[in-house]
This record gives C-alpha cells, sequence and structure tokens, in this order.
C-alpha cells in the first residue's frame, strides 16, 4: 500500500510568498485567459485535456497570490490554498510542463509560464509533494556530486579512459585555465563520446582548458526539482571549479537546461555576480569558427536538427547553432518550425526524469517525429544530453528507424588535423 503524503500547505503558503520574484506576481495576474495558448503547449496538443492548457497550470498559483494579496483576507474572506489544490495540480506543475517556453511566444502579455512553474514547484516540495524520482536525482546531485553518481573520483576515471580511448588531452585540474569545460553526467554516463569530442574540438582550436573536479556536474536538478538549497550547491560547485583556475569563460556542455540555470539564474541563485562568461558549447564553437579556428571536411549526411528548447528559445542561440553548420553540413534539412518556434523533445523540465510522465511524453514525441519525418532525412542532430535521451526512448516508443547524433560529436568526427591536411 502507497504511504499517505502529509500534505503542508502552510508550507507552500510561506514558499509562495517568501520565495517568489515580483514578476512573477505579475505575470500570474496578467492572464486574460484568451486561451491562445493552449495549441501552443505538446501536451495540450497531445492529450486535447483542457487541464493541460498552459494558464490553467496556473490557476492554484493565482489562488494563492489572492489568498496572500487580497484585501480581502482581512476579512477572511479572500480564497484559501487547500489541499485539493495542491494534489490536483501536482502533475500539471510537475510531470506535464517542460519549461519548454513555446507557450510565452504567442502569449499576447508575454506570460513566462516556464519560470511561474519553476517557482511553483518550490511550494509543492515544500508541501510535500513533487515526483520521487526527480527529488531523488537532486538529492543524489547534492549528495554524489551529480544525479547519475557521477563522483570526482569517477569523473578522473572516465576522462582518464576516454584520454586512453580516443587518443584526445584531456586536461583535468589544471591550476590554471582560461576556459572550464563542464559535463552533464546524461553525456559522461551514456554517451560518453560527446566528452571526448569537446575535448578534440577544444585542442583542435588550441584552446586553454580543464576539466576541474571542484565543479563539474552542470545539469541542477535542485533548480528543476523545486529544491532551492541543492540548486544553490550545484552552482556554487561550478564556480567554485571556475575561480580555483581562474576561468574566464565556462563552457556547458550539450544540455539545454544546464545551459538555462548557469547562465540566466546562477547569478541570482548565488546573490552576486558571475566573475566569467557562461557559453553553451555551440555558443563557444561558433566563436571559434567565427575566429578561424575550426577546420573542417565536409558533413554530407541528409540530416535534420532538433534545437533544444533552453539553447535556443530560452537561450537565444539558435543562430549559432546554424552557423556552425553553414558550409560544413551540406544537406541540412530544416524541420517546420523551427529554432525559436521548434517542438519541444517532452523531456525538459525534468520531465526526462520521472517516471510516471513516460507514456504521456512518449506520445506527445509524436509531433515532433511528424516534423522529423516530413524532411525525408533519417538522422537526427541535437545539442542536448537530456534531449538526445528523451528522443533515444521516444524514437524507440515510435520504431522509428532512424538515427540519432550530437552535433558535437560531428564535428569532432570532421576536424581536419594538421597531418591530414
Ligand atoms: S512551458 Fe512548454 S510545456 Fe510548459 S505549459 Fe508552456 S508550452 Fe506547455
Ligand atoms: S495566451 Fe497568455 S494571456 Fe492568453 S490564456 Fe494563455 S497565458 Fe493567459
Amino acid at each position: 500500500m502507497t504511504e499517505q503524503r502529509k500534505i503542508d500547505v502552510d508550507a507552500a503558503m510561506r514558499t509562495f510568498t517568501a520565495q517568489t520574484e515580483e514578476h512573477v506576481i505579475a505575470y500570474a495576474q496578467a492572464c486574460l485567459r484568451c486561451g491562445q495558448c493552449a495549441d501552443a503547449c505538446l501536451f495540450y496538443r497531445t492529450s486535447g485535456d483542457p487541464r493541460h492548457t498552459p494558464a490553467y497550470k496556473l490557476v492554484p498559483i493565482q489562488k494563492a497570490y489572492r489568498a496572500a494579496h487580497s484585501p480581502l483576507k482581512w476579512l477572511g474572506l479572500a480564497p484559501k490554498l487547500t489541499e485539493e489544490d495542491l494534489t490536483g495540480w501536482e502533475d500539471l506543475i510537475f510531470d506535464t510542463c517542460t519549461m519548454c517556453g513555446r507557450c510565452t511566444e504567442v502569449c499576447p502579455m508575454g506570460i513566462d509560464i516556464a519560470s511561474i512553474i519553476g517557482q511553483a514547484r518550490k511550494a509543492w516540495v515544500a508541501a510535500g509533494l513533487g515526483p520521487e524520482d526527480l527529488l531523488a536525482a537532486a538529492d543524489t546531485s547534492r549528495d554524489r556530486g551529480s544525479p547519475l553518481g557521477l563522483t570526482p573520483d569517477k569523473l578522473v576515471e572516465r576522462v582518464e579512459w576516454l584520454e586512453d580511448d580516443d587518443e584526445t588531452e584531456m586536461p583535468i585540474d589544471k591550476e590554471k585555465a582560461e576556459v572550464l569545460l563542464t559535463v552533464s553526467s546524461i553525456e559522461a554516463m551514456k554517451y560518453p563520446e560527446s566528452l571526448a569530442a569537446m575535448a578534440k574540438i577544444l585542442n583542435h582550436a588550441g584552446v586553454d582548458w580543464t576539466f576541474s573536479t571542484k565543479g563539474y556536474e552542470s545539469t541542477n536538478f535542485g533548480y528543476l526539482a523545486g529544491k532551492p538549497d541543492v540548486a544553490k550547491v550545484m552552482v556554487e560547485r561550478l564556480v567554485a571549479g571556475a575561480e580555483a583556475c581562474g576561468a574566464k569563460i565556462v563552457v556547458i556542455p550539450e544540455c539545454g537546461h544546464a545551459y538555462g540555470v548557469f547562465r540566466w539564474s546562477a547569478a541570482n541563485i548565488l546573490g552576486r555576480e558571475l566573475p566569467f562568461e557562461v557559453l553553451h558549447i555551440t555558443e563557444y564553437i561558433a566563436r571559434l569558427k567565427r575566429a578561424g579556428k575550426l577546420k573542417l571536411k565536409p558533413y554530407d549526411t541528409p540530416f535534420t536538427y532538433h534545437d533544444p528548447c533552453q539553447v535556443s528559445r530560452r537561450g537565444g542561440a539558435a543562430a549559432d547553432a546554424r552557423y556552425i553548420l553553414e558550409g560544413f553540413a551540406t544537406k541540412f534539412q530544416e524541420m517546420t518550425p523551427t529554432a525559436e518556434m521548434n517542438w519541444c523533445c517532452g523531456g525538459g523540465g525534468g520531465v526526462q526524469a520521472m517516471g510516471r510522465a513516460a507514456e504521456l511524453r512518449n506520445k506527445a514525441f509524436r509531433i515532433k517525429l511528424d516534423q522529423i519525418e516530413a524532411t525525408h532525412t533519417k538522422t537526427l542532430i541535437s545539442a542536448c544530453a537530456n534531449c538526445r535521451l528523451t528522443m533515444d526512448e521516444s524514437t524507440k516508443y515510435w520504431h522509428w528507424d532512424g538515427e540519432l547524433a550530437s552535433i558535437v560529436e560531428v564535428i569532432a568526427d570532421h576536424l581536419i588535423e594538421e597531418e591530414d591536411a
């Protein structure tokens, strides 16, 4: 028998009132109920369930603000957030929002539902709710360094093995370095070649870089799981890694949410400015290309590109991936819609880590698969290991017979080294 969870409504209310930023309050109150966001959301498009409309996901949050701020509260007439609100919306706040931000693109009020959901998750967790596997991933990150148990020792082990296998230098804990290269444990544990690929590109361009055992894990499951204490620990570790080697640039690997959290929220989480620049690996590779430091053989496989939501839409870096592909990938076929209006893979916002969300997420992937099939290509490339993992699972679910690849790995495989020239 499943144990009954104790739900602390007061803790949820305290979290709403204490932690939520003012812009979120404004957003929560600005909704016109026009419904334009419904069709922009992959979950509503898949299920047709009105509960899955982005605006509906805001209802208990709006109620919590009225409960906290309505003048009627002094007369005891303001609405109250209830246990039923919290349990009834739990799946909407967690399982059916990948924080992809697509709804914001069509909202006439520009309401950033993804960031409201991010704030709301903290209140749900304070109340004792939230998917257990997502919460466990956050705790494992805090206790072992990464959600998949990539401890500093395991990182060193992996790096040494990859160095031998790929015959490329992968420095770790250099005293001084211009660039701190970080990893996502999804890559390290499931797609380790991606780490070697980043190393090969940086070495090819003559970059002074290092990994650091002080700060290596760029995913932030504390942020995704609504655990601000864990989110802060994860940010502090990366900053410590960068400060230890005096890095001027921190490069986030192929992971969309890792980039989103560190690029846009880390300074706020930390309460001070970051003393370095933060770039996604595709932004950094584009910079190397602009500086003439990348020599590539043509890539002539027909393929299409999946824009990770947090990189292309919420990160504004869609153009950099295209710039890298320009003149190199001769048979690149864009999806429709693409770039800022891409469809999410279904696994962002921690949804990939929620076992109970798998069925709906796999079904929602049909939208993406229709886009892929319309390009008539059989190779799907992305710049996010979380998207790759999600798409690996969902393409199997739909028996798609194409193959998945990473943009970084494709580039690394097509470098023209001096001995080839
Ligand atoms: S952020 Fe994405 S998943 Fe969440 S409600 Fe908006 S469109 Fe749907
Ligand atoms: S599009 Fe914006 S204003 Fe309209 S219902 Fe959705 S969130 Fe509200």
